[in-house]
């Protein structure tokens, strides 16, 4: 999602990043996807910008980015990583094991529980990780 408050080309500034002009236009489609793309889609939506940019050039920048921190990746069971940009707010994922749709979802109820748990064990949660896999209910099911 794009709800960030600093872009991440200026999150690589901060970092000292050498930004190339094809690691700025990976970082803008990041930054643009709306979903959670993979790198081949990645590599897609940059060639439509710029058609040199290679898919090995996409997988280092992802990387690169991750390393740094600055996108997450996700891997929902389907053999690819996904990335998107570190949400400013944090949510979780449901993933529909049909169509492979990604919906975001944040429960304050959830969150709570976790912090919960981690305190009984005598822990401060500072990250944690949820995704739900699921199939769409039929309509006499709802
Ligand atoms: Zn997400």
């Amino acid at each position: 999602m794009t709800d960030i408050a600093k872009s991440l080309e200026e999150l690589c500034a901060e970092r000292g990043m050498r930004m190339t002009e094809q690691r700025r236009t990976i970082a803008k489609i990041i930054q643009e996807s709306e979903d959670h793309p993979d790198v081949e889609e990645l590599h897609r939506r940059a060639v439509a910008v710029d058609p040199k940019i290679s898919i090995s050039t996409v997988y280092r920048t992802v990387k690169l980015f991750e390393d740094a921190g600055i996108i997450a990746r996700h891997d929902f069971r389907d053999g690819r990583s996904r990335y998107e940009t570190i949400p400013e707010e944090h949510h979780d994922h449901l993933i529909n094991l049909k169509t492979g749709q990604v919906i975001e979802f944040r429960s304050p109820e959830i969150e709570a529980l976790q912090e919960r748990i981690a305190r009984e064990h005598g822990f401060k949660l500072v990250d944690h990780r949820l995704e739900l896999y699921g199939v769409p209910l039929k309509q006499d099911e709802r």
